[in-house]
């Protein structure tokens, strides 16, 4: 089954993030954002997941979410383009940074020669990674299947870590600095994928969507930057990052899910009125 992107009944396209997000922190669940959802499904709004998640565990989920629409992966490693989505033939797996192989290849190449301490995804089991992660064996398998990024657990100190750091950008890769892990990828991040996805459909005629993206971690910040209308979601802790965008901001009360159907929700409500 194909579905080819067609322009929505109101101009605006979602780029969300899952864990925290979308997804409740605790259980998982998007149960709580359901009426928003279903609002956007039935415009025709495409809800964009823009994840460090692998493709493995995205497809899973995208078709909980019954979403035909592009995501992206591993952190802006990579962008998923379903089938005939643009009209194009065939379906893309959109490559903004190294194959994992190469990236894998270097960072064992260079912690041997200059003696750094870290483990990768690669040099665990599924076992170690449900240990290292909290997830369950067969998530962490999952989560293993990789396809532009690396994560690991840094063992060595300070100094080493800035060393190593100053290794990958001379190799024109980076570093990015998540919860428990760092990541190893190419020259891109979330925004930088969430772009190139936004220019294809820019390309499209109709009037120009506007875009909606939600978070609530610093790695999502520089998504929030560079979309209309930013949303800082709530955290489960009650807290929310600290966020500085040049456009719209929305902090939500709820929390995950809960402050991503009132975000959603009343910005269509707004967009509808001047749209029917
Ligand atoms: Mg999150």
């Amino acid at each position: 089954m194909t579905y080819r992107f067609s322009t929505p009944a109101l101009p605006l396209i979602v780029l969300t993030d899952l864990d925290g997000t979308l997804l409740d922190h605790h259980s998982y669940s998007f149960a709580a954002a359901e009426p928003a959802l279903n609002r956007l499904r039935r415009a025709g709004v495409p809800l964009v997941i823009v994840t460090s998640k692998t493709r493995a565990e995205v497809a899973r989920l995208a078709d909980r979410l019954e979403s035909p629409h592009p995501y992206v992966l591993e952190n802006g490693a990579l962008i998923a383009l379903p089938p005939g989505y643009f009209g194009e033939d065939g379906g893309a797996l959109i490559r903004l940074s190294p194959a994992y192989e190469e990236l894998c290849a270097w960072a064992a190449r260079i912690r041997r020669e200059k003696g750094y301490r870290f483990r990768g995804f690669a040099d665990m089991d599924a076992a170690a990674v449900a240990a290292a992660t909290g997830l369950s064996e067969e998530d962490a398998a999952l989560a293993k299947a990789r396809d532009g990024s690396e994560p690991f657990i840094w063992e060595d100190t300070p100094e080493a870590l800035q060393a190593f750091s100053a290794d990958v950008e001379a190799r024109g890769w980076r570093l990015m600095q998540g919860g428990r892990f760092y990541h190893l990828l190419g020259r891109t991040d979330k925004a930088y994928a969430a772009e190139q996805l936004l220019s294809h459909y820019r390309e499209l005629p109709g009037e120009p969507l506007r875009s909606i993206a939600l978070g609530d971690s610093p790695n999502d910040l520089p998504l929030l930057q560079i979309a209309d209308i930013a949303v800082v979601i709530r955290r489960h802790d009650g807290s929310w990052m600290d966020a500085q965008v040049n456009g719209r901001k929305i902090q939500t009360e709820g929390i995950g899910p809960v402050g991503w159907n009132e975000a959603v929700g009343s910005i269509l409500t707004e967009l509808e009125s001047t749209h029917v």
